[in-house]
């Protein structure tokens, strides 16, 4: 554990689930808490009756509370899905960030709890065997309904410390904003956002493009699929194989 975490065990918790059915810890979901304070946070993923918690919670001075042993479950993703799967509580390691989201005055994640951030998350891959292509955000695993940790948060500082995927944007991307495409481009589209994970049906199209642009082109998520976006799916679709291929090549090696 991280020096200097304070503890308030949350009632909101439970068991991941016994032996053969036990699924491994293998996800770390990153949320904001869309509340006004980090006092009122705490106070809602410790209540019982709001039947909600998170292992973690960061405040913007980078403090750092622990609320659910990474053991056992806690109540954060709620209906999701991601890479095909669901009841993703089970698998997952949840942490709250501090921010008062777009409800409530959304703003940038300040140095101190980003550093706080970057090292909590660091300290869980290193105890869990938890693939790149399974970090993520909330939007990302529950699209329709969430957009938390948003536009703001910089998932690219986590690439470079090794946490999650965010491959940088390929030169002269940008000009390509805006850009209709055609059918087979759209169709391709459509299979790399499946194989980077977002689940999709016909109703879930637009928000699962918009909580991509969200994470991977942050200057504008609007769900429609222009040429930048498809360029950028490619490429973020092929940094997940590339993560999937280098696991599978670990693993053979050192069987
Ligand atoms: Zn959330």
């Amino acid at each position: 554990m991280p020096l200097g975490i304070r503890e308030r065990l949350s009632p909101n918790q439970d068991s991941r689930g016994d032996p053969p059915n036990m699924r491994p810890i293998n996800m770390l979901v990153l949320h904001y808490t869309g509340m006004q304070s980090a006092a009122a946070a705490l106070d809602r993923l410790c209540d019982p009756a709001a039947r909600v918690s998170a292992h973690y919670l960061v405040e913007e001075d980078g403090a750092l509370w622990r609320l659910v042993p990474e053991a056992r479950r806690a109540f954060h993703a709620g209906v999701s899905c991601w890479q095909g799967e669901s009841d993703l509580n089970f698998v997952a390691i949840g942490i709250e960030i501090v921010n008062p989201g777009h409800e409530w005055g959304y703003r940038q994640f300040p140095e101190a709890q980003m550093i706080a951030v970057e090292e909590l998350c660091r300290g869980i891959l290193s105890r869990h065997r938890i693939p790149a292509s399974r970090v993520v955000g909330h939007s990302d695993i529950a699209p329709d309904r969430k957009a938390d940790p948003g536009e703001l948060f910089d998932w690219p500082r986590l690439a470079r410390a090794g946490i999650g995927l965010w491959p940088p944007p390929a030169p002269g991307l940008i000009r390509r904003r805006g850009r209709g495409v055609g059918v087979v481009q759209h169709a391709a589209a459509l299979a790399d956002l499946a194989r980077v994970g977002y689940c999709l049906s016909s109703a879930t199209e637009d928000v699962a493009l918009a909580a991509f642009q969200r994470r991977f082109r942050p200057e504008r998520w609007d769900g429609l699929l222009d040429a930048e976006t498809c360029v950028r799916l490619a490429q973020v679709r092929m940094a997940v194989e590339a993560a999937q291929a280098a696991r599978e090549l670990a693993r053979t090696r050192f069987r």
